[in-house]
């Protein structure tokens, strides 16, 4: 399928219609005290070999997530063109100013790029990329992963997350991220919040999922393996992979989200002592952590319990919470 770029002010010297293996840049030009009449560079990955599907593949969507980005650069350093049949085209750092800066927003602007689209041609530099992405980059692909972790604020388990849409969508969401084969998998929701690149590949009918792989902005080398063994398989699951890959023995644990109170915030400011890690699984009512008042140390602990029966499947990175801080996220096991 062709990438149309006409309607974006980003520009870039790679040429998605070329064989071969391509790095270059998409060039965000925001004419403002960062750069007056330079550029920050979108570093972007093109491998393409015959005539197959396209798989576009994003990482650093939020610039403290790194599984995504070392997976994607180990893949396009190691990955044997040869065995490829289609086109792989890979962003390392999608919100690259906020990657730049180890940030999950930009500096430019304090954009969420997950939280930008559609996007703007002509918006801040968060929107413009979101744009990009949205209405010139999905709509030539055929399927695509964006590859995120916890970043500093929180520690999730291993898992990939598909909208279940109607009709063959959702189908093929399923089916890419059971290929991709992670631990865990969150069946979304309706309403999901529609400014994000699930949103965006939903709208432009493009199958995708996203992962969460761990957290704390650093580099998990197990999780940037399975990121790169599980896009190997998505790969394979579209054809695009002509060699044989070790199937994934491990099952996976599918949940879903069932109302707003499997979040869990915190009630108070204090310092949050969780009871249990990611994966672990809680009885209704049993406590899953205590915040205690560190500068009021007489004052009794506020011990917090699970509303349901649930999996835990992330926990927040800050030891210190205050009022209204993400604590837990909490969830429904599909059996
Ligand atoms: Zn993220």
């Amino acid at each position: 399928m062709t990438i149309n770029l006409d309607a974006s002010r980003l520009k870039t010297d790679v040429d998605f219609a070329r064989q071969g293996r391509q790095t270059g840049d998409f060039r965000l030009r925001p004419s403002d005290n960062s750069k007056a009449l330079g550029y920050h560079p979108v570093p972007v990955f093109c491998l393409q070999n015959g005539e197959g599907p396209t798989l576009v593949v994003t990482g650093g969507t939020h610039g403290d997530e790194f599984e995504g980005p070392a997976a994607i650069l180990r893949l396009m350093h190691r990955l044997d063109l040869e065995k490829l049949n289609g086109r792989l085209i890979m962003f390392p750092a999608l919100n690259a100013p906020a990657v730049k800066a180890s940030l999950r927003c930009s500096p430019l602007d304090d954009g969420n790029l997950n939280r930008a689209f559609p996007g703007d041609a002509d918006g801040s530099p968060t929107e413009q990329i979101a744009y990009l992405i949205e209405h010139c980059i999905l709509p030539g692909a055929d399927a695509a992963i964006d590859i995120h972790s916890g970043g500093r604020a929180s520690e999730f388990v291993p898992l990939s997350m598909y909208v279940p849409s109607t009709g063959e969508l959702g189908e093929r969401n399923r089916a890419l991220a059971d290929a991709f084969r992670a631990p865990y998998c969150w069946v979304m929701g309706v309403g999901n919040d529609n400014r994000t690149v699930n949103s965006a590949a939903e709208r432009q009918g493009v199958p995708m999922f996203a992962t969460e792989l761990g957290g704390g902005g650093n580099v998990n080398t197990e999780y940037v393996r399975l990121a790169c063994d599980g896009i190997l398989r998505v790969l394979q699951s579209l054809g695009m992979w002509q060699a044989p890959l070790v199937a994934a023995t491990q099952a996976t644990t599918y949940f879903r989200i069932p109302a707003t109170d499997f979040t869990l915030f915190a009630p108070r400011d204090g310092l949050f002592v969780p009871a249990k890690t990611p994966g672990s699984r809680f009885s209704k009512g049993e406590a899953v952590g205590d915040i205690y008042s560190i500068f009021e140390p007489e004052r009794e602990p506020c011990t917090l319990v699970a509303p349901h029966s649930s999996l835990m499947i992330s926990q927040t990175r800050y030891g210190q919470v205050e009022r209204g801080d993400f604590l837990m996220q909490l969830s429904d096991e599909i059996s």
